[in-house]
């Protein structure tokens, strides 16, 4: 059979089909494999989910949940979607999971739209404090169809404060409590906001976007057995690809989250991410990972040590996970010096807003973790003189260079590469 006129627009690799993309595609991993990543929401997925996610079952269509009796060839996913499940079961001990949301802020939207009616009330854990904008910020969804109030840290010692939480819940009667941290370096006590919530009659939804992998580490508490659904990103702690949010929940929401997810906000999932996950959920199970996880936290302690004794004060005091947040608010930085400072010497990390105080110049925050140096072999001490280094950078002025430091993070690069790219 003799080719067709168009068969070579499906055949041509990348490299010849659109080298400008290739290029920029090559220079990303460049980028990547010479940078010191201290970025707290970024890991390196195993090759064994990217190939999954990059494979034919991009091609295939089929929405809805298992059986797909509506789709021809649908077993296959069928079979796939069954797998990711019943492995996101098993690893948090959840009732129920979906495995099809494209992001875990979709998969928030769903959680939201299934349990609670528009105009309800929900107490968020606050953005300023380190929460997330899917649990009610102004400028998403979450915040335009629902009441949020919200509850926050201890002005003083940065640490959540439960009983101004509780005295909230009582007086503003929430339907629903949301929690989890985006840029909150300390373990949130979902145990105590069940409490609470209990108290008042309330729904508890628990996001924990950022300690996933820690979780199934046994090294943060697990909020499944008490929240009534619980929600992650894929690529944080979990290690896994970027493209994926999960919701686990107990039985009884299973139907309403689910018609919220599909077809409340999407349609067909993709069968390629759903079996990457699927695979993601099988690696982490293997004894390697919780060493790695040991290896955050560790490191994350070590940094915030080098920070502190490097003379930059730490928000909330310290961490309890991968993270640590270096507080500037009594700083003469401003945000976007801070991050071109860093990446000028070769360290990747993001700003963030604290909670304001009286006497502070600003509320700028900068947000580091430990997984994507901890998945590049970095031990604790490593972590240490970096926390130092970091220190001595907040320390110095924007625009100047400190030659030694640009080329030990050059050399830390060379030294920890990413294992596979
Ligand atoms: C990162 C994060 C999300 C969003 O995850 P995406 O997959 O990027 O949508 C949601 N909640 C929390 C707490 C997060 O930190």
């Amino acid at each position: 059979m003799t080719p067709a006129a168009w068969t070579s627009l499906f055949t041509a690799p990348l490299a010849g089909a659109d080298p400008a993309i290739a290029d920029l595609i090559e220079q990303q991993r460049r980028d990547n494999a010479a940078a010191v990543n201290l970025v707290a929401s970024e890991s390196y997925c195993p090759r064994a989910t990217l190939e999954a996610e990059a494979c034919v079952l991009i091609n295939k269509n089929a929405s809805g949940y298992p059986p797909r009796v509506s789709f021809a060839g649908g077993e296959i996913m069928d079979a796939i979607e069954r797998l990711a499940i019943e492995r996101a079961k098993t690893l948090f001990g959840a009732e129920h999971a979906n495995v099809q949301s494209l992001s875990s802020t979709i998969a928030n939207v769903a959680v939201l739209r299934g349990l609670l009616r528009p105009g309800e009330r929900i107490l968020a854990f606050d953005r300023a404090a380190g929460g997330h904008s899917s649990h009610g910020g102004r400028s998403h969804v979450s915040g335009q169809d629902y009441v949020v109030e919200s509850f926050g840290v201890d002005a003083q010692t940065g640490m959540v404060d439960y009983d101004a939480a509780h005295a909230h819940a009582r007086s503003f009667r929430p339907r629903m409590i949301v929690a989890g941290s985006s840029a909150y370096p300390r373990r949130i006590d979902f145990d105590r906001l069940h409490a609470i919530a209990q108290d008042v009659g309330a729904l508890l939804f628990a996001d924990i976007a950022h300690v996933a992998g820690l979780i199934i580490a046994g090294l943060h508490p697990n909020p499944t057995p008490c929240a009534d659904v619980v929600t992650t990103s894929t690529h944080k702690t979990f290690c896994g690809p970027r493209t994926g949010g999960l919701i686990l929940c107990q039985s009884r929401h299973a139907q309403a989250i689910d018609a919220a997810l599909a077809p409340g906000l999407q349609a067909a999932p993709g069968g390629h991410i759903i079996a990457a996950r699927a695979v993601l959920f099988e690696r982490v199970t293997r004894p390697p990972f919780r060493l790695l996880m040991q290896n955050v936290v560790d490191g994350a302690a070590a940094l915030a040590r080098g920070i502190e004794r490097g003379g930059v004060p730490l928000f909330a005091g310290g961490t309890d996970t991968h993270m640590v947040v270096a507080d500037l608010r009594r700083s003469e930085w401003a945000e976007a010096e801070v991050n071109a400072h860093l990446a000028r010497h070769g360290i990747l990390g993001n700003t963030t807003t604290l909670p304001g105080r009286p006497g502070d110049r600003s509320r700028l925050g900068l947000r580091l973790g430990s997984t994507p140096m901890s998945i590049r072999g970095l031990p604790a001490a490593g972590f240490e003189a970096l926390g130092a280094a970091v220190a001595a950078l907040l320390r110095g002025r924007p625009g100047t260079v400190d030659a030694g430091i640009e080329r030990a993070s050059q050399a830390l690069a060379r030294e920890h590469p990413i294992p596979f790219d």
